[in-house]
């Protein structure tokens, strides 16, 4: 805790003004990625946030602190690709001296894991998710533009030989391109003791190739899994956890995240910090409130609380809903955002704020 924790005095998080509490926090440690996958960064080349910008990791750390103590109590490190930022262990450990801090995960596509995730243990990371959205190299290839399915497998291997537990794989379900790879997913999942989640795709940031059609629904997906499995009960909800469980009649569980289809604005409690200290409140967010400048300027502890305090209690988002919404209309759409406009702000990628 830092020496100005304001939430403690009562015990309460702060919360939101549709009382959510400030509990989940994204820390995207680059913009970087080694894939170019077409939901996500279709381009070959981006506008990177500068260099200098970028947090360091006691930035990273110290920042993190002010939110703890304001109530956050679970940490995602993410990105771009986490893995291609030089000795995140170090960054695990610097994070762990927090004792607010009750879970570090980690999201990444796999591709270093098999290099880091000794050391990523040693460090203390609590749990892995790895995004695999194809077990089929070919497939691979062709959404993400790299060659690079047979070291993810490695990747995967490897967080179950060291000892990681909680492991889960996060699919993104498209329609026409790997909705006849359910079964095999949660089939490969369960080779690995991994639950698999599979996300709806979203209409967010680079996704300029978006279109309804393309989104697997959660019924839709039930159905493809039903017609494999028999039998899928729903398990009971947990809070403000954005994946619904299900149970298969082996008793093999999984997630589905339907956050196009239905969002989970409600209970959403995640925000998100991009590498160069920009803070978002919502997925959806067009704008975030910069703490890297109060931050290196020096503003005292109590100041930064106040500033913090006062974004999440102002906190009206509820993106996923408002695209839904615009659904009804048929303006879906045409609300994606431009890619001259992600051009000109890099940070509204889904790839500056980490997923
Ligand atoms: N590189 C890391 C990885 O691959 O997990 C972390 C960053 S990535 C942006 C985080 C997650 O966002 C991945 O699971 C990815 O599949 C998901 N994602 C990206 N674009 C998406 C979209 N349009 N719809 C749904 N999920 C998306």
């Amino acid at each position: 805790m830092t020496d100005t924790a304001v939430h403690s005095a009562s015990g309460e998080p702060v919360v939101d003004a549709f009382g959510r509490p400030l509990r989940s926090l994204r820390l995207s440690v680059t913009d970087r990625c080694n894939l170019r996958c077409a939901y996500c960064m279709p381009e070959e080349n981006y506008v990177w946030l500068p260099r200098e910008d970028v947090l360091t990791f006691e930035e990273m750390a110290a920042l993190t602190g002010y939110f703890t103590d304001l109530g956050v109590d679970k940490v995602r490190l993410t990105g771009g690709e986490p893995l291609l930022r030089r000795d995140l262990p170090r960054l695990i450990r610097l994070l762990l001296q927090n004792h607010n801090i009750n879970e570090i995960a980690l999201t990444t596509n796999g591709i270093l894991l098999s290099d880091q995730a000794e050391a990523l243990y040693e460090a203390g990371l609590h749990r892995v998710t790895v995004s695999l959205d194809t077990l089929r190299p070919e497939r691979f290839r062709q959404l993400t533009r790299r060659d690079e399915y047979a070291r993810v497998l490695e990747g995967i291997e490897s967080v179950c030989r060291i000892g990681f537990t909680g492991l889960k794989l996060d699919t993104v379900a498209i329609r026409g391109f790997n909705d006849d790879e359910l079964v095999g997913l949660i089939e490969f999942g369960k080779h690995f003791r991994a639950e698999v989640r599979f996300i709806e795709y979203m209409d967010v940031g680079g996704a300029n190739e978006w279109a309804p059609d393309k989104v697997l629904s959660r019924d839709a997906m039930l159905a493809i899994l039903g017609k494999y499995y028999g039998k899928i009960d729903p398990m009971p909800e947990r809070g403000s956890a954005p994946a619904q469980r299900f149970i298969l009649p082996d008793g093999t569980t999984f997630g589905i995240i339907p956050s196009t289809t239905t969002p989970f604005c409600a209970s959403c409690d995640r925000s998100r910090v991009t590498a160069d200290g920009i803070w978002y409140r919502c997925l959806y967010a067009t704008t975030g409130t910069d703490l890297r400048k109060p931050l290196r300027d020096g503003i005292s502890g109590q100041e930064m609380h106040a500033l913090i305090r006062a974004g999440w209690e102002s906190r009206r988002d509820r993106g996923a809903e408002e695209r839904k919404a615009l659904e009804r209309v048929g303006l879906r759409e045409a609300g994606l955002i431009g890619i001259d406009r992600l051009r000109e702000d890099p940070h509204l990628e889904m790839h500056a704020r980490g997923g």
